[in-house]
């Protein structure tokens, strides 16, 4: 490993695991599509940065119909190789640059935005049903991406995400026509082993679970009704892309559009 006083360049994933210990003043730099802005206009400092570009955590691997992608996979990387609805959602973030630069982990961890959603992977991550592999503090440990969104990425060092492919899956979104705007509203929806999962993306800080809409489809609820259930499990707010009515007159519409193509 390459130690450059306050920055550490780990060449594996052990050494990784190592240099990041229970994360105590380390700050973790993927792609630094989020983190080097910050650290550019210092609004950030950091103790210790652990660069992760070396540590070979990134790829994807199909086993026996699980996917798994290494942290350190960028999101363009995930256009052509993960699963629906995590591969439409990935072509859609940002412009060709980000892409290229940006990290399945980094977008995972991304701080809850102040004036725009973001981390728009983590929505097709829950409806995926999908597990992270982590480090820190206890040793390693893979949890539900539900429970890792819960706690929230502090003290943990994401390794890999594992993904069992879904028999079916639906995206939908409204977008602003620039590259650079984010999501304003996505929908995910994946029929996993456990029957289908819906997830939000731009209806709070973090994507979150339509739970009210897949306890509706899962007891025979059509889909137009189980569809207008989603403004029960969240509550829209006020950004700088839209505001909390215009996100609540929309959504329902999104989720039974994502519904109805399911495929
Ligand atoms: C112009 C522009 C447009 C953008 N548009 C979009 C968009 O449309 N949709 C969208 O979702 N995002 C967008 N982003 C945000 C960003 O590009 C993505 O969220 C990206 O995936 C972040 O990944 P990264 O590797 O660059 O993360 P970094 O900036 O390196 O890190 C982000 C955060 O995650 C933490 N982190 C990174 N990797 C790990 C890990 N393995 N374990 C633990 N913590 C980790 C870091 O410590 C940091 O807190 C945009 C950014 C820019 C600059």
């Amino acid at each position: 490993m390459t130690d450059l006083s306050n920055v550490l360049v780990p060449t594996s994933a052990d050494e990784a695991a190592a240099a990041f210990g229970d994360g105590a003043g380390i700050t973790v730099l993927a792609g630094g599509t989020l983190l080097m802005p910050r650290l550019a206009l210092g609004r950030l400092q950091t103790e210790r940065t652990l660069y992760l570009g070396k540590a070979g955590l990134d790829g994807i691997e199909r086993a026996d119909g699980t996917v798994t992608i290494g942290a350190m996979t960028p999101v363009s990387a995930l256009i052509d190789g993960a699963p629906e609805p995590l591969a439409t959602f990935a072509r859609h973030v940002a412009d060709y640059e980000i892409r290229g630069q940006a990290t399945l982990g980094g977008n995972l961890c991304a701080a809850p935005g102040s004036t725009t959603p973001t981390g728009d992977l983590q929505a097709p991550l829950l409806a995926l049903d999908a597990l992270v592999r982590s480090v820190g503090t206890g040793g390693e440990r893979t949890e539900s991406v539900d429970d890792f969104l819960a706690t929230g990425p502090d003290g943990r060092l994401v390794l890999a995400i594992e993904i069992d492919a879904p028999k079916r899956a639906a995206a939908a979104a409204v977008r602003r026509p620039h590259a650079h705007a984010y999501s304003v509203l996505a929908v995910a929806v994946a029929e996993t082993a456990n029957g289908v999962r819906v997830a939000i993306l731009g209806a709070g800080p973090r994507a979150l679970r339509a739970t009210s809409v897949e306890q509706a489809l899962a007891g025979g609820t059509a889909a137009k009704d189980a569809a207008a259930k989603v403004l029960d499990d969240v509550e829209p707010q006020d950004d700088a892309l839209a505001s909390a009515w215009y996100r609540r007159q929309v959504l329902p519409g999104l989720v039974e559009r994502a519904l109805e193509e399911l495929r």
